[in-house]
């Protein structure tokens, strides 16, 4: 490996993709964290960024390699902020999308809410090793609410409920292109090539 080379700690590949475009007008090759036989590592963290950082400090520390790690959700206000760290586990661990988005529904139905306002979060890290003194954090928050009839069939997760008052439509009936441009992943991405151009990660 070169040093323009980075570890995504993730398999999704949606996300992979992402990230490649935007490191590759940079010139930096975005590398899967599968290619490093990197173990899973439990979630413990209390906050987007310690889950980020843990994932980013797990995967360096067996890539040998700089890292980027995401962790992201959305947060429901009438629900107090949940499902938030908890998104993909919101119905339980091994939970799929379908569960997770019936649940968050039900919910809000029992909380007497209709179009409660929420938004999505993405923090974004990156550790040059696992024992980085000075990681470089960045995030990215979509603001929008929350419809009781899903929509769309694109992105995942709670896409398919979550309405865009800019686009006046739900995120799953945006282009992907149109959801990156705008979206708390690429908010948190783009803010973070700002912060790793201003402390010259890469020349
Ligand atoms: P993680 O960041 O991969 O841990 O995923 C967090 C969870 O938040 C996902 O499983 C989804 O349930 C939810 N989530 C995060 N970003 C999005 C998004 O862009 N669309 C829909 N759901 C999302």
């Amino acid at each position: 490996m070169n040093n323009r080379e980075i570890v995504v700690a993730s398999a999704n590949q949606g996300k992979l993709r992402e990230f490649s475009q935007l490191f590759s007008a940079w010139r930096i090759r975005v590398l899967p964290q599968s290619e490093f036989a990197v173990p899973a590592v439990a979630e413990t963290g209390t906050s987007f960024e310690e889950n980020a950082l843990l994932k980013a400090r797990h995967g360096a520390a067996h890539a040998r390699h700089p890292v980027i790690a995401d962790d992201s959700g959305i947060e429901v206000d009438v629900l107090n902020g949940e499902p938030g760290i908890y998104s993909a586990r919101y119905a339980g661990a091994g939970a799929s999308d379908a569960d997770n988005l019936a649940l968050l529904l039900r919910n809000i139905q029992a909380a007497g809410a209709r179009h409660p306002s929420a938004r999505f979060r993405c923090v974004i890290v990156y550790v040059r090793s696992p024992d980085d003194a000075e990681p470089l954090v960045a995030q990215g928050i979509w603001e929008g609410y929350i419809v009781d009839k899903p929509a769309g069939s694109n992105g995942f997760g709670y896409d398919p409920v979550f309405h865009v008052p800019s686009h006046g439509c739900t995120s799953a009936e945006l282009p992907p292109l149109v959801k990156n441009a705008v979206s708390h992943r690429g908010q948190a991405l783009r803010n973070l090539v700002e912060l790793m151009k201003e402390a010259k990660a890469f020349e």
